[in-house]
């Protein structure tokens, strides 16, 4: 029998991962994937409220993000508690990352393009450069990890970038466009009928252009030895 895939999510804010690849991993649910989650930010400046107290709003953040990752069939979510809008391409920040990859040892990593153009959230664009870079130094061991004693290395298969402008592949979520869309409306904060509302109209434009009614896009990268022996 096959090994159950797993997949690691790296993602900046609490909804960000539902956005851009919920249908998609539901469908990986559904196939007997075991997904992870990790959110970089404690997402607490995401409020247009002058008078919101950020503490709190980081705890409303996290319990919509609970909610919206049962729907999604997400198995655990580690928050890693950075400062919203404040993330840096760090060797501590990439260590952790390491860290958390050698932990749940995923067969794809998916995250952000950092190479999207325009990309002007530091958080996106950060999150995405060291989760790639992470996933690529994970199964060097002699790259030093916080982690005392330090975790096995690990070699990721694949790496998905999301939000992307030069995918490679699709991925059809027709049958699981229903619950992307009722996990985004989990993120009131962030005004989550509108962003499923607009996530609708946009896996169905995707959708469109390969003859599906919704679809996701990825940029596939592909790391180490399977690549190699293609
Ligand atoms: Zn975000």
């Amino acid at each position: 029998m096959n090994k159950r895939k797993l997949i690691l999510v790296v993602a900046g804010h609490s909804d960000d991962a539902d956005y851009a690849c919920g249908g998609t991993l539901v469908k990986f649910a559904q196939e007997g994937a075991d997904i992870f989650l990790v959110v970089v930010t404690r997402g607490e400046k995401g409020t247009l409220d002058p008078d919101m107290d950020v503490k709190e709003f980081a705890k409303t953040r996290k319990e919509e993000q609970d909610n919206s990752a049962r729907i999604l069939g997400i198995k655990g979510i580690v928050y890693l508690g950075y400062s919203d809008h404040d993330v840096l391409p760090t060797h501590e920040f990439r260590a952790r990352l390491i860290d958390e990859i050698r932990r749940y040892k995923p067969d794809i990593v998916m995250t952000h393009d950092p190479w999207k153009l325009y990309e002007c959230h530091p958080d996106h664009r950060h999150t995405g450069m060291m989760a790639i870079e992470a996933a690529s130094f994970a199964m060097y061991s002699a790259e030093p990890p916080p982690a005392v004693p330090p975790l096995e290395p690990h070699l990721v298969a694949e790496i998905w970038l999301f939000n992307t402008d030069d995918p490679n592949h699709w991925v059809d979520i027709t049958d699981t466009i229903d619950e992307k869309l009722d996990a985004l409306r989990q993120h009131k904060s962030q005004l989550g009928e509108e962003m499923a509302n607009f996530a609708q109209r946009t896996n169905a434009k995707i959708g469109a252009a390969h003859g599906v009614k919704f679809a996701e896009e990825y940029r596939i990268l592909k790391r180490g030895f399977p690549y190699l022996y293609e």
